[in-house]
């Protein structure tokens, strides 16, 4: 069988904050990430989904190996990439591309877009001139940009082609996995949907691979083959996107998707979802048992000590819940 182009195995990413001198404590340490187990199949597109500051971010990160790792394994292709260093580490991540947010702030100002696209394939042995001249004239074209905007600079543009400008850097190495990092943030609606087409149309064109990191359950419906839903730095729910939405077994995600008008008007009135309430807690100091009990609709005795284990849902589908153990099931 083939390997998946990432996985995860335990990851745990820590921060420790400044601090704890004064009061002669030790200084407190925030664990971002906390036990991930998660892989990503090549041509797949997984959607990590959950509220600002769970800790999202910081994995994608990790799994490209751009933030240090705590605890826990990332493998690439079968091979443990975890320790690497130099330029082993440098190597194995030009297997990888990250896309941000703020395009503006990923691009260099002082850069024509044509260099912007031309630089990773001249520092990567990309061909003669003439060949990465084509190279940038084909991502450009499968960007749906104009050949002739490689001679501009970013500031030219909006904020959607900047965007795209930021995409095709990516995708000009076709490395084998992108990190998406809220790449529709900072686009209004409309463009949203451009932007995601685009994804879709690179990923089947270049046969890409990614990781789509939103906060917007509802954004991710129809473009990602899975989602995993993370909360305070944990997955509580992982499954194909069609069996997560008509189904969710967790009542955090029963909960996100209650937050996020269905574009279905029928789905939309037969819907009997709760509503989430209250504040994510500290991650300085994550609630025991399960971390969402402070704010579960369902919460049992049972949740406040125990950590619910990653149980069965459905095909391919898992949730982390005492309720799915106990045979009643959420809601
Ligand atoms: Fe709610 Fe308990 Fe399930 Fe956690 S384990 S989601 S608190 S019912």
């Amino acid at each position: 069988m083939t390997p998946p182009v990432i996985e995860a195995r335990g990851l745990t990413v820590s921060f420790t904050l400044p601090g704890g001198f004064l009061t002669r404590r030790p200084p407190p340490t925030v664990q971002a990430v906390s036990a991930v187990d998660l892989s990503v199949a090549k041509g797949e597109t997984l959607a990590l989904v959950g509220e600002s500051g769970c800790g999202k971010s910081t994995l994608g990160r990790a799994l490209i190996r751009t933030q240090s790792i705590s605890n826990g394994r990332v493998l690439f292709k079968g091979r443990d990439i975890t320790d690497l260093k130099g330029e082993a580490l440098r190597a194995a991540r030009s297997s990888f591309q990250m896309i941000f947010q703020d395009p503006y702030a990923s691009l260099n100002p002082k850069m024509r877009v044509f260099d912007t696209l031309a630089e990773p394939l001249r520092v990567h042995g990309g061909g003669s001139r003439a060949e990465i001249r084509e190279r940038v004239d084909e991502i450009l074209d499968a960007v749906g940009l104009d050949r002739s905007f490689g001679a501009r600079y970013p500031h030219e543009f909006s904020g959607g082609q900047r965007q795209r400008v930021a995409i095709a850097r990516a995708v000009v190495l076709k490395p084998d996995f992108i990190v998406a990092d809220e790449p529709l943030s900072a686009l209004d609606v409309s463009l949203q949907l451009q932007v995601l087409k685009l994804f879709d149309a690179l990923r089947r064109r270049f046969s890409l691979t990614y990781l789509f990191v939103s906060h917007d359950l509802a954004r991710v419906f129809g473009f990602a083959d899975r989602v995993a839903v993370m909360y305070l730095g944990k997955i509580v729910e992982i499954g194909p996107a069609t069996s997560l939405v008509a189904r969710p077994a967790h009542p955090y995600t029963q909960a996100l998707i209650a937050a996020a008008p269905s574009p279905d008007p029928v789905l939309e009135a037969s819907r009997e979802v709760p509503r989430l309430s209250g504040e994510i807690p500290s991650p300085l100091d994550p609630p025991g048992g399960c971390r969402f009990h402070t704010r579960c609709p369902f919460v049992m005795p049972v949740c406040r000590s125990v950590e619910p284990p990653m149980l069965p849902a459905g095909p391919d589908h898992r949730a982390a819940c005492h309720l799915l153990g106990s045979g009643t099931g959420p809601a």
